[in-house]
């Protein structure tokens, strides 16, 4: 291949597809993922909704409450399928970063707090699309657990907690599935763009876990293309129109790069390449009538069954299931009723068919539905909404006082509207929106006869809502949202979601409190370890609603709980009178120690009266913890006791268990208690301080590279917009004019839109060197050397 060629392989062609080099290499389409597919037929940079219909299965949040490996499996059979259809090779998921903070707007696209749990069911994932013959990307390696300066912020973590934390699951699901290729983040670790981080990209994922895919950059996460395919990275997306060309010849002729470091990462393209094609091939060989394609009533289906594995009953006192019996009226309240929300937006959002909402279907099980919209759930800015809603409220409270008199339930619909959640942007707090708060206060002044469906990605505060009768959280369910609700609702489907992530009581409670998503770029995971429940357990906290939390129409009994280090097995009876799946929770305490993990689980379906043996496998992580002196996991000698429970709270059955394995040093074990021994916090302060001196080397390395561009003072294309707009009015009024752009491109939506919300954000907090692959040529390398000559130029 002729040098041209092997540079250009290394960046992709538009916005998803990768360079052939003549046609010798066959090219990949990819499309995201992770809860259907996103097929871009036209590019389009400026609005993420333009894309071909499919099917919007629940988000990650949402089927993580499943718990059910089984689901996640068709999920990603499900979502390959279309993938076959679309001419798609490779779908951009899942999404599996640990949820460190209820507010980060992308919550909803990762799986839980817990990485043994994320892990699973990633691998489920990805083994259910790779045997379609579909290709899998998990994605963000790693850390990226905040959306606020998600290119230039910097998660700072200890290499304890970076290996039992955060890079766990992706552990599991490289060893469990092998999916073809990963997505490096945005975001700095330890003060290295992942994307330029040879310690994760290679020494972690390739010479310690095996992983034998590409590397994918995020789109826009290569600024460094050199650096880059230094430290692993295969594939570069989008396409720079030349920019990284330039960069890595210049790389080479200097002597930075050698030509084999980059037939390196040509080879796993290929390699990458070939295996899909021949992965589609052998999918549809057999089905040349394309019999396989799935059709889109099929599909919404599929959609209504992994909806029903997942809501969330969090409360009922006694209300729910309604029955046609027993309460044939209903009052509806909440313009979510309607405009259900049920995906978020940003990258992952579908484009869906029509289907009925809440209050059509209510009516089509023959329920007599009376509705008022209550509030306004479009895109309005905040400022307007108290007058848009004054007359809504006034109908609601008149249909709510009617319905009271003849005592009849109230279902009020609240949650995050899209303006509220999304990719690009983080959370402020965990509140409904005001209007739904003040609408329910006024509800409950006149009957607590109330039944709560909520919306959301993430917790929520509830409380305002514990005086309704039962509360069901559907989560982002995807687009058979209404007719799961009403099916649970009624009792044709028995609940069975259990939540994968705590529900802290407020936001000051958090693990990562004061340090989550600041106005700078130096996040310190100070939390270390204690993520999630870790945290709750550790510090005794009491919460909203415990991790592994739901509630069935049924009860469920277990008993005879037997446990070896390498499996539990307990019997569990369905008590009621309903069928209904339990998911059945094992947690790992080590003697002494102050917190349990999840080290097992299972979901199983029971008949009213049924019995079943349930096993648990306890993998040979079970009993290890890392170890950063010997550099690798190791098992610790030493008596643990197994719980097997409900939730983490409703602890049903315990027995212990003596393992064999190392002593290690209490000052090695003492950083997970909670209690930082000394030895353990100098080793956590130097890894801090070794990150930083890494940065500024970095920083220092940046800056020279962009003088060899561009011999500017103070800002360098490394910069963002944001950044430069304190000192200079040119930048501001530029901000000002592209932001206009946007608007104009997007003609109709509101600047409260997440499409419009994303693009503002990027443009204003993303290093310049990132737009050039992602404005769609609108920020040129010529052009962005220019914006920092201004803002060099014009101070204030
Ligand atoms: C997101 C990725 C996504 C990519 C392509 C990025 O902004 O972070 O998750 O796959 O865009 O749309």
């Amino acid at each position: 291949m002729e040098i041209s060629d092997k540079i250009r392989l290394f960046n992709g062609v538009g916005s998803w597809k990768t360079y052939t080099a003549h046609g010798t290499v066959p090219q990949i389409t990819m499309s995201d993922g992770p809860h259907g597919l996103r097929k871009q037929e036209v590019e389009n940079y400026a609005d993420l909704n333009k894309s071909n219909v499919a099917t919007c299965f629940p988000t990650a949040s949402c089927i993580a409450s499943s718990w059910n490996r089984d689901s996640l499996k068709r999920l990603g059979s499900e979502i390959a399928r279309e993938a076959l259809a679309e001419n798609v090779h490779l779908v951009l998921g899942c999404g599996m970063n640990i949820n460190r903070s209820p507010l980060c707007g992308r919550n909803f696209e990762y799986f839980s707090e817990d990485p043994y749990l994320s892990g699973e069911l990633a691998a489920s994932y990805v083994n259910g699309m790779q045997k379609e013959g579909v290709g899998a990307c998990i994605k963000h390696f790693a850390c990226n657990n905040q959306e606020k300066r998600r290119q230039t912020s910097s998660s700072n973590v200890d290499e304890r907690a970076l290996r039992e934390i955060y890079l766990r699951g992706f552990e599991i699901a490289v060893k469990k599935s092998q999916p073809v290729s990963i997505m490096c983040s945005y975001n700095k670790v330890n003060g290295v763009y992942a994307a330029h981080n040879r310690h994760l990209l290679t020494e972690i994922l390739r010479n310690e876990w095996g992983f034998n895919g590409a590397v994918i950059s995020d789109w826009g996460a290569c600024i460094d293309a050199p650096k880059c395919l230094k430290a692993g990275m295969d594939l570069a997306m989008p396409d720079s129109n030349g920019y990284f060309d330039m960069q890595i010849k210049e790389a080479l002729e200097k002597g930075e790069l050698t030509e084999a470091e980059l037939d390196t990462a040509n080879n796993r393209l290929i390699e990458m390449a070939g295996k899909l094609t021949k992965m589609r091939e052998n999918r549809l060989a057999p089905t040349p009538d394309k019999a396989i394609y799935p059709n889109l009533a099929e599909q919404y289906q599929k959609a209504l069954e992994l909806a029903c594995d997942s809501a969330v009953l969090l409360k009922n006192d006694g209300m729910l299931p309604l029955s046609l019996e027993k309460n044939r009226e209903l009052c509806v309240i909440g313009q979510l009723a309607v405009n259900m929300k049920f995906q978020a937006g940003g990258s992952s959002h579908i484009t869906v068919s029509e289907y009925p909402d809440a209050v059509q279907l209510l009516q089509e099980d023959g329920f007599s539905v009376t509705y008022s919209a209550g509030y306004y759930s479009g895109f309005c800015k905040r400022k307007k909404v108290a007058k848009k809603n004054a007359p809504l409220q006034k109908k609601a409270l008149e249909l709510v006082r009617a319905a009271a008199e003849k005592n009849i339930p109230v279902l009020f619909f609240c949650g995050l509207t899209e303006a509220f959640e999304g990719e690009g942007f983080d959370r402020k707090d965990m509140e409904l929106p005001p209007e739904q708060l003040e609408l329910l206060e006024s509800i409950m002044g006149i009957t607590e006869n109330v039944i709560i469906i909520s919306f959301s990605g993430a917790p929520v505060d509830l409380l305002p809502v514990q005086k309704a009768k039962a509360v069901l959280h559907m989560y982002l369910c995807g687009e058979a949202c209404g007719r799961a609700l009403v099916d649970l609702l009624t009792g044709k489907v028995n609940p069975s979601g259990k939540l994968a992530e705590t529900w802290p009581l407020k936001i000051e409670d958090t693990p990562c409190h004061g340090n989550f998503a600041p106005d700078h770029d130096e996040v310190d995971y100070d939390e270390g370890l204690l993520v999630g429940y870790r945290w709750y357990e550790e510090r005794k906290l009491p919460v909203q609603y415990p991790f592994g939390y739901g509630l069935s129409y049924t009860s469920f009994e277990y008993s005879d709980l037997k446990v070896t280090a390498e499996k539990a097995s307990l019997k569990v009876k369905n008590t009621g009178s309903r069928a209904g799946a339990e998911i059945v929770q094992l947690y790992v305490t080590r003697a002494g120690h102050s917190y349990k993990e999840l080290r097992g689980f299972e979901k199983i379906f029971l008949k009213p009266g049924e019995e079943k043996l349930v096993e648990i496998t306890l993998d040979d992580n079970a009993f290890k913890i890392f170890s950063e002196a010997k550099n690798c996991f190791v098992q610790i000698k030493g008596d643990y006791l197994i719980e097997v429970g409900a939730s983490i709270k409703d602890i049903r059955l315990s027995t212990d268990v003596t393992v064999d394995g190392e002593e290690l040093a209490d000052n090695v074990i003492a950083k997970d208690e909670g209690s930082k021994s000394a030895s353990s916090e100098i080793e956590t302060v130097c890894s801090f301080a070794n990150a930083k001196l890494q940065a500024n080397a970095e920083q220092i390395d940046g800056n020279q590279k962009a003088t060899a561009f561009a011999p500017f003072a103070t800002f360098t294309i490394s910069d963002s917009l944001g950044d430069m707009a304190a000192s200079s009015w040119r930048i501001r009024m530029l901000i000002q004019i592209l932001t206009l752009g946007l608007v104009i491109l997007n003609k109709g939506k509101s600047r409260e839109d997440p499409a419009i919300k994303i693009a503002v954000a990027a443009l204003v907090e993303n290093p310049l060197e990132s737009l050039i692959s992602t404005s769609g040529g609108a920020i040129t390398y010529k052009f962005a050397k220019r914006i920092v000559k201004w803002a060099n130029k014009g101070k204030l």
